[in-house]
């Protein structure tokens, strides 16, 4: 291979500061990749594709800082040819950048996975959790109480004649009655508590730290907000009301089961409102199937 001499000091110099920098950026990208590694493992997620990237990012780094010292050695007795500043741009300079590139690629796509995470657990009309978000985020609230040796209440809430709004003021009403009363419950929550729309017109409240006797007088507070906030489609004349199931969770129990059974137990309980008459909270008993009337300050 016929090799052209483009000069002596100047170039040679150049070339060696520029072999510098490549190898640092090697390095670099080398290091942020391992970085990347490392924390996908902590994460406990699977590290196959990303090792790998940085090994050979590694190589391509213990490379770049061979050459580095390589020209160093050489440069008294070889001059620098043309195909070697060829060679450093596309094939030094590149490796870095790729690996850059590729780090980006990679968080990139973990973004993306935990918007779709999210997404998968939000409800779309009110932004508020659904039922999956509901499960999945009270394990973790409900293992925090079990280890502080807290409590924790499950709420339903129903709003009452729902479907009566709907028909005479149409869909969108319905839907903006809906958002306000997510927004209601969900400003009356405090750390930890949680708020999902579980069905239709069905929302859940996991209470962390209350029991249920404390939660009946959160609920009390929050029926009185959605009467005084929640604006009626037919104006001044309407009244919103929702009726509501209180049950206690066994924190002590395992967590999904514990959900199931006081979310079951809240749902009878809410069913027992309807029942009485709607438009008031009805706190189940721990016993299943037995349901003891809360005291309603809004009721006549
Ligand atoms: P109750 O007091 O017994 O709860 O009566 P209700 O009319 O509230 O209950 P019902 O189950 O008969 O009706 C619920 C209605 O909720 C029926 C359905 O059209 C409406 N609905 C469910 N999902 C949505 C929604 O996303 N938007 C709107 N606007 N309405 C919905
Ligand atoms: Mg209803
Ligand atoms: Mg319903």
């Amino acid at each position: 291979m016929q090799l052209i001499e483009v000069g002596m000091l100047d170039e040679d110099l150049a070339y060696l500061a520029t072999r510098f920098v490549v190898a640092a950026l090697a390095v670099l990208a080398a290091g942020t990749t391992l970085a990347y590694v490392l924390r996908i493992r902590r994460q406990g997620r699977p590290v196959g594709v990303a090792l790998s990237g940085s090994t050979i990012l590694g190589i391509a780094a213990g490379m770049s800082i061979h050459d580095a010292l390589d020209t160093v050695r050489l440069l008294p007795s070889t001059p620098v040819a043309l195909n070697s500043w060829m060679w450093l741009s596309c094939f030094d300079f590149l490796l870095p950048f790729w690996g850059f590139l590729l780090v980006r690629a990679w968080r990139a796509r973990d973004r993306a996975e935990a918007e779709l995470a999210e997404l998968a657990m939000t409800d779309p009309l009110t932004g508020v959790l659904n039922r999956r978000g509901l499960m999945t985020r009270s394990v973790v609230e409900l293992i925090r109480q079990r280890r502080l040796g807290g409590a924790a209440t499950v709420v339903t809430f129903d709003l009452d004649r729902f479907k009566a709004i709907n028909d005479r003021h149409g869909h969108d009403a319905g839907d903006r009655v809906l958002c306000r009363f997510a927004a209601v419950l969900a400003s009356g929550l405090r750390a930890g508590d949680l708020l999902a729309r579980t069905g239709g017109e069905e929302f859940a409240l996991l209470l962390a730290g209350s029991d249920a006797a404390q939660a009946a007088a959160i609920v009390e507070r929050l029926r009185e907000r959605v009467r005084a906030e929640v604006a009626h489609p037919a104006g001044v004349g309407g009244v919103i009301t929702a009726s509501a199931g209180i049950a206690g969770v066994d924190v002590a129990a395992a967590p999904e089961m514990a959900l199931v059974g006081a979310l079951g137990a809240a749902d009878r309980a809410l069913y027992q409102a309807k029942h009485d008459g709607r438009d008031r909270a009805v706190l189940a008993a721990p016993l299943p199937d037995v349901a003891v009337a809360v005291a309603c300050p809004s009721m006549p």
